[in-house]
């Protein structure tokens, strides 16, 4: 098994810029409720975990067409490492978006006391 590797910084910095990582950030919610609402719920859950030798199109293309697409990408990109298609991602593409998520979700660190 090979380490996936680290993200370039102009990968990183494109995907702060991708609207689904925007999206993501505006409909993070606070539990999974969401997840009755997706287009996935009447598909086979093997659709979204392709092989990584297997093309993903038939769950992005559903993935697209789904109204609670940012909230799951915000939920896969909390959970960090995971597999699968997630929010119109491929495991690949959030490698990049879960640093520049982690980036922008990290607290300022407090400042020093006098
Ligand atoms: S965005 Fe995709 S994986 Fe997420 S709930 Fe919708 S269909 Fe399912």
């Amino acid at each position: 098994m090979t380490r996936a590797r680290m993200p370039r910084p102009h990968e990183v910095a494109a995907a702060c810029r991708d609207p689904r990582l925007l999206r993501a950030r505006r409909d993070r919610l606070g539990d999974l409720a969401w997840r009755a609402q997706g287009r996935c719920q009447t598909v086979d859950p093997e659709t979204f975990f392709p092989a990584p030798s297997e093309p993903a199109d038939v769950a992005l293309a559903l993935c697209r067409s789904c109204d609670v697409q940012g909230a799951c990408l915000a939920w896969a990109l909390d959970q960090g490492d995971c597999n699968g298609v997630w929010g119109g991602t491929t495991p690949r593409e959030r490698r990049a978006m879960l640093v520049a998520w982690r980036s922008e979700n990290t607290p300022e660190p407090a400042p020093a006391m006098p």
